[in-house]
């Protein structure tokens, strides 16, 4: 069998579960009865499609809603999975291909509307169906005190009792009547397996540098933690090997780890790092799924993880023990280009490549959050929460300043030069250099020639990348990486917004006073 990340990758292009996913899509694999409450949003529904490919024969999917059933049926034969549904709304011929792909053993996904259970041809499709597993979306509406009561829901437990297989319920309503009602109802009340926990690991500190000097960064914070067990991750397979010799020279007890390397050197590593206390593993992400290591002290990331699923899944497998724990994520105007590239340029259908820099820009929205960045992190995972106390920006306030102005001036340099041109190129002309590039393309005759002069180019670095942060330019990938303006952008550049920035963020990139805003 495919294992779960395999999968994961496979059919969905996603780099990582969110969190709670893994737990609740392994408990469902194994075939036991789950009850699982998610925020919405929360990625649900996953947790029986995976189980449903991993596993033989039908899942049977019960839903409500008819526009979210035909959407997932849409969505699922996209990706190459037989499903299909069976609700009012289809027409005889989808109904047909339904019973066809059953009868062809083919279905592994079938959507039923809870009506359909009253019927009694249902039921004996289904006892000839192979059906495998039972998932119940929006569980809630089997309680009749609730506002979704839906009376059809109470059939369910019947069929679970017919048909015996196991059955996952899943809702977003965590209040405990509904729960108890729910166990009741459609598990006769025998307890399932429940995942309710909140996502947020609150003992571990979350922190954000821009890359400064990376290496030394690093460097930096492993010697202030010298002796506890840790992970780097890093972007490229070579740079866990130089970044591993540095921490050896500093003292440390470092390995490399990556994909590349021969299976038995690699599970060398590993047994390493769980029998060790204190040796940090320099690695690629291939270094994580296999690991089961409850003291992990420390996590820090060299350089930008791709999303920020990954960003969490990874941070995740600091301090499981629940003893404080620490990360710390480095990232650089590089990175963007970077994995903003690897998305552009790889072979995903437009939707998906919009969806990956959708979960890019949620990591760099982090990234550059000017406040708590565990309330960001979270909200971004559908669960409220107030202040930390424990990440970087709760320790240290940072200082904010209106960059409206700053912004503007860079998006019309962008802008006067037909969005051809890189961030230096776009710098040179603010900060008004005269250089054969700038004068043969007469750019020293622009209005917003010289008009930057206010700022250092450090802190117009900074600026930039703050702006790609806040995804008003990306580069684009066609023009050799040239600044293009997002629809973000526009309201700043009309002037019907404004955008407040991180003065230290600039301030720290040296000299002179900055833009007076
Ligand atoms: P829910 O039913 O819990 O409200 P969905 O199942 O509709 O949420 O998922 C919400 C969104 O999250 C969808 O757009 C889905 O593609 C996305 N998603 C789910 N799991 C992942 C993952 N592991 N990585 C990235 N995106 C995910
Ligand atoms: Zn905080």
């Amino acid at each position: 069998m495919e294992d779960p990340s395999a999968l994961l990758a496979r059919v969905w292009g996603f780099d990582a579960f969110r969190p709670g996913q893994e737990e609740v899509v392994q408990a469902v694999i194994a075939g036991r009865n789950v009850l699982a409450i998610m925020p919405t949003g929360g990625g649900k529904s996953l947790c029986y499609q995976l189980p449903a490919l991993a596993r033989s024969g039908v899942t049977v999917v019960i839903s409500p809603l008819i526009a979210l059933m035909r959407d997932q049926v849409r969505a699922m034969k996209q990706a190459g999975v037989e499903a299909g549904a069976l609700t009012s709304g289809n027409t005889e011929e989808e109904t047909e291909e339904v019973f066809a792909a059953i009868d062809a053993g083919r279905l592994k996904l079938l959507y039923m509307a809870p009506e359909r259970l009253a019927s009694g041809g249902a039921m004996t499709l289904l006892r000839r169906a192979n059906v495998s597993m039972i998932a119940v979306d929006e569980a809630h509406c089997v309680s009749q005190w609730g506002h979704d009561f839906r009376p059809d829901y109470l059939r369910i437990g019947e069929l679970r009792r017919s048909l015996n297989v196991p059955l996952a319920a899943f809702t977003a309503t965590a209040d405990e009547e509904t729960r108890a009602e729910i166990v009741t109802r459609l598990f006769d009340g025998t307890a399932p397996e429940t995942f309710l926990r909140g996502f947020d690991r609150p003992n571990i500190h979350l922190a954000f540098q821009p890359k400064d000097q990376p290496r030394k960064q690093i460097l930096t914070f492993a010697a202030a933690r010298k002796g506890q067990s840790g992970i780097v991750y890093c972007g490229t397979r070579a740079k866990t090997e130089t970044l591993a010799r540095a921490l050896r020279e500093a003292g440390h007890a470092a390995c490399h780890y990556h994909g590349g390397m021969e299976a038995d050197e690699r599970r060398d590593v590993e047994v390493r790092f769980q029998q060790e206390d204190g040796l940090i593993v320099v690695a690629t992400v291939a270094f994580g799924m296999g690991v089961d290591k409850p003291d992990i002290r420390w996590v820090a990331h060299a350089d930008l993880p791709k999303s920020i699923e990954a960003y969490y899944q990874e941070i995740g497998r600091a301090g499981r023990d629940g003893a404080a724990a620490e990360t710390l994520t480095l990232y650089g105007a590089d990175d963007v280009r970077l994995r903003r590239a690897q998305v552009d340029e790889g072979l995903a259908p437009p939707e998906r490549k919009e969806a990956d820099h959708g979960r890019l820009n949620a990591l760099l929205g982090l990234a550059e959050a000017t406040e708590c960045r565990r309330v960001k992190l979270l909200r971004y995972f559908g669960e409220s929460a107030a202040p930390c106390g424990n990440c970087d920006l709760c320790d240290t306030p940072p200082e904010l300043f209106d960059g409206t102005q700053a912004v503007r001036k860079a998006l019309s340099a962008a802008l006067r030069t037909e969005e051809r041109f890189g961030a230096g190129h776009l710098i040179e002309i603010l900060l008004g250099a005269s250089n054969d590039r700038i004068t043969q393309r007469g750019h020293d005759k622009l209005p917003t020639f010289g008009i930057g002069r206010d700022m250092s180019r450090p802190q117009w670095q900074a600026l930039f990348r703050q702006m790609m942060g806040h995804d008003l330019m990306r580069p684009d990938a066609a023009r050799h990486g040239a600044l293009v303006m997002t629809k973000r952008a526009h309201p700043i550049l009309r002037g019907e917004e404004s955008i407040t920035l991180r003065r230290d963020l600039v301030n720290k990139a040296k000299p002179s006073n900055v833009a007076k805003a």
